[in-house]
């Protein structure tokens, strides 16, 4: 079969599924105190549904399969899922993204059910500016959920994503630091995305990745490292031997050139961008008895009509409808 590509010569290679818009946090960069608006369960794709649309997609040519939420281990029976993609010929790399929570409790199922790789979210190592962010106290027992994964060696690399707010993630920046000099965790910065349920995002709550890297380097000289093709993040090492840092910068450094990423939502649409403001409904087909032939000529339109770039910095930016709680990392 023919792979993938898009209108501007893009292969796309990699697919992020939200498996829920549910998440156990509530993080004042993504979403109210209340939450948002749930989907109802019924408006989920099951399991089944999702293994049959990545096995389809991996036979055109995604190799890369991301497991997202809201929080996806807060779905009932996730490492089932897991087991159902892992056998899927064409899946190279399957990993998931999750707050760490519960990730204590399920460590040891995930890794039977056959995960690669996993990126925890967390924006602060101190106790009470965690709760502030999260509005949970629950930084230990997500730092349990850390150490319960990485007692796995297979599952590697293990990354943490800090969100970087401004007047937030500067008192951070060190300790993070240290956690990356300390273990083999892959530690990055986020920049702040205009992507949360408040819609309170401004441009100059953005600290960009220069800024966090500056403050860095005042201490801990760095060292750029070559991009991997289609990389999110920008890897920089300690000059003295003391591990990688990375900094993932949409806003200031956006990465859209080379971008071969895709997302199906937790409701079955597909988003050729993190920043669509349209959705290609897949679930209606899949439950009307579409075959494969039909659901194929679906994602290749759609794909081929993938946004060249995300327009953030332009003037009269129009943010998704959808917030982040609901797409996924
Ligand atoms: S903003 Fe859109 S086009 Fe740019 S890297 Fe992200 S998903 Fe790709």
């Amino acid at each position: 079969m023919e792979a993938l590509i898009d209108a501007h010569g893009r292969p796309i290679t990699d697919l992020r599924v939200s498996v829920t818009d549910r998440c156990n946090f509530r993080c004042r960069y993504c979403m109210p105190a209340e939450g948002m608006p749930w989907l109802d369960r019924s408006d989920l794709l099951s399991f089944e549904e999702i293994a049959r649309l990545v096995a389809l997609l991996a036979r055109l040519g995604i190799t890369d399969v991301r497991l997202t939420g809201g929080e996806p281990l807060a779905r009932r029976e996730f490492p089932r899922l897991v087991s159902m993609l892992r056998p899927i010929e064409g899946i190279r790399d399957l990993s998931v993204t999750t707050n760490g929570y519960l990730l204590e409790r399920d460590a040891r199922a995930l890794v039977e059910a056959g995960i690669d790789r996993i990126n925890v979210s967390i924006d602060s190592l101190a106790r009470d500016r965690f709760h502030e962010v999260t509005r949970r106290d629950a930084l230990p027992q997500v730092l349990r959920g850390l150490e319960a994964i990485a007692a796995f060696e297979r599952v590697r690399p293990i990354k943490v994503n800090a969100v970087a707010m401004r007047d937030f993630t500067e008192d951070e920046v060190f300790r993070f630091c240290e956690l990356a000099r300390s273990t083999d965790y892959q530690v990055r910065f986020i920049e702040f995305m205009p992507l949360d349920g408040d819609r309170a995002w401004t441009a100059d709550q953005v600290l960009t990745g220069d800024e966090v890297r500056a403050l860095i380097e005042a201490r801990h000289p760095l060292e750029a490292l070559p991009r991997e093709p289609h990389a999110t993040a920008r890897v920089y090492r300690f000059r003295d031997g003391g591990g990688e840092i990375g900094f993932i910068n949409p806003v200031s450094e956006p990465f859209c050139a080379d971008c071969n990423r895709i997302r199906l939502t937790a409701d079955g649409e597909l988003r050729t961008c993190l920043f669509s403001i349209r959705e290609t409904d897949l679930r209606a087909p899949l439950r009307a008895g579409a075959d494969d032939a039909e659901l194929e000529r679906i994602l290749r339109d759609a794909v081929w009509r993938k946004e060249l770039k995300h327009r953030v910095n332009e003037p009269g930016f129009v943010a998704p409808p959808r917030t982040m709680s609901a797409i996924g990392g």
